[in-house]
């Protein structure tokens, strides 16, 4: 029989599918046709049964999908490190909100590219973005080859962004219309957060949602005193709110979800609202830590996210990987409570759903080809029993020698192919000064 023809066969040691059954493939292979994956499997079934134009052998090297990151704000790289060992408010408000209100596209646009770089080369194919000017975070995103959905954040009006409500609207809007017909890119509505809106804004930007079948994201119960100043304002937890203005739905994506009390899971899984477990960031904003096995076991859908570079400092999903799986187990003083496969899940399969992605977050015939290789042949990752444990406890964003999304080879063994870093990394040098300049005129 003739072998049939594909663009690209990808080699590797080991294929951590992320299939139905988790199966893992040993001397592997992919097959990749235009976008999609055509076959996956042992390598000399591959190579028996394909001809490719291009063939790219990882040697010593795990494959598996590409890695989904359900929150992130990825123009915040430009504030990585400017204030760090603070608690979320003050962080806020007397760092974050002083510093972005002088925000330009210009350097929106430079924070993303050096995000998307930055994602692309430790593994990352998509994420999950809430930011301003979303427009040229969707050209960063564009330009290097990733997924995406973007949402255009707003606060309280007038807020230094908009003016009135209908201004926001009216550019979600025109997000929505400029992405509408991108196949890798897709757009959300965004409120900040309860304490930095008002419920009748919130309600207002569901119907918006609604209207234009977009998911609705929101940080939510994101610290006790996030709690304690809601209660104050409104007289209400945030997850009470959001419930009491029926927008727990199934397009409401719930970032953090740490001080919820166990009827407010049950709330949130009742409506089929899903949540973004942010560990590294939690810990560091001293956020406390989610109870994420009870979301879990009560069946709600838990991608897994890195949240913005200045509160993690990286966009290392694997570093946040560990954290997840090392995090629920030290708390919870059970070893049992988070396996390796449960938080490959979040970053995989949990993370397209979470992002409305169907088509993506694992290895098999008639997915989207998002595939990154991890180089086995390292010190830290010898030897192997289980691929799967390096994977989740020894390796890191560093390791990965391979990104491929949509079938474009994006990067490998440190080259990027669609951007160029050297330029972005020296104009990322030139923001440290604006940033300082913005905190001095406090
Ligand atoms: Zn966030």
């Amino acid at each position: 029989m003739q072998p049939n023809k594909c663009d690209l066969i990808i080699k590797g040691s080991y294929i951590l599918t992320q299939n139905e059954e988790r199966e893992l493939i040993k001397d592997g292979a992919i097959a990749v046709s235009g976008k999609i994956i055509s076959a996956v499997g042992k390598l000399s079934d591959i190579e028996q049964n394909w001809i490719a134009d291009k063939t790219v052998d990882c040697g010593k090297s795990v494959l598996m999908p590409g890695l989904i990151n359900s929150h992130t704000h990825v123009p915040m790289t430009l504030m990585r490190g400017v204030a760090d060992d603070l608690p979320l408010l003050e962080w806020l408000h007397n760092y974050m909100f002083p510093i972005e209100s002088g925000l330009t596209k210009d350097l929106v646009e430079l924070g993303a590219r050096l995000g998307c770089a930055e994602m692309v080369a430790s593994g990352t194919t998509a994420i999950f973005d809430g930011y301003m000017y979303e427009d040229v975070v969707g050209k960063a995103v564009d330009e290097t080859g990733m997924k995406a959905v973007l949402g255009e954040g707003f606060f309280k009006f007038p807020s230094p962004f908009f003016k009135t409500a209908q201004d926001a609207w009216d550019t979600i809007e025109a997000l929505h219309d400029q992405f509408a017909e991108h196949e890798r890119i897709k757009t959300s509505v965004t409120p900040h957060a309860v304490f930095t809106t008002d419920p009748d804004q919130l309600a207002e930007s569901m119907e918006l949602a609604e209207r234009l079948d977009l998911l609705w994201q929101i940080h939510a119960a994101e610290s006790v005193p996030e709690t304690k100043l809601t209660l104050e304002t409104f007289g209400k937890r945030p997850i009470e709110i959001l419930k009491d203005y029926g927008l727990l739905r199934e397009r409401t994506r719930l970032h953090h979800c740490v001080d919820v009390t166990d009827e407010e899971i049950g709330w949130i899984k009742g409506s089929g609202t899903m949540i973004a477990h942010n560990p590294q960031s939690n810990l560091k904003l001293g956020s406390g830590i989610c109870p994420l096995t009870k979301f879990i076991a009560a069946g709600v859908n838990a991608g897994l996210g890195t949240d913005g570079a200045a509160s993690n400092n990286n966009l290392d999903m694997f570093d946040e990987m560990r954290t997840a799986a090392m995090l629920q187990k030290g708390f919870l003083r059970d070893p049992e409570a988070m396996p390796a496969q449960t938080v490959l899940d979040m970053a995989t399969l949990c993370g397209a759903d979470f992002l409305g992605f169907k088509d993506t977050g694992a290895i098999k015939s008639g997915m989207k080809a998002d595939i990154v290789a991890i180089n086995m042949d390292k010190m830290h990752l010898k030897p192997v029993y289980n691929p799967l444990s390096h994977v989740i406890y020894s390796a890191g964003g560093q390791d990965v020698c391979l990104t491929v999304c949509d079938g474009e080879v994006l990067y490998r063994d440190g080259e990027f192919f669609s951007v160029d870093v050297e330029i972005i990394s020296r104009e990322a040098e030139k923001a440290v000064e604006w940033a300082l300049k913005r905190l001095e005129s406090r």
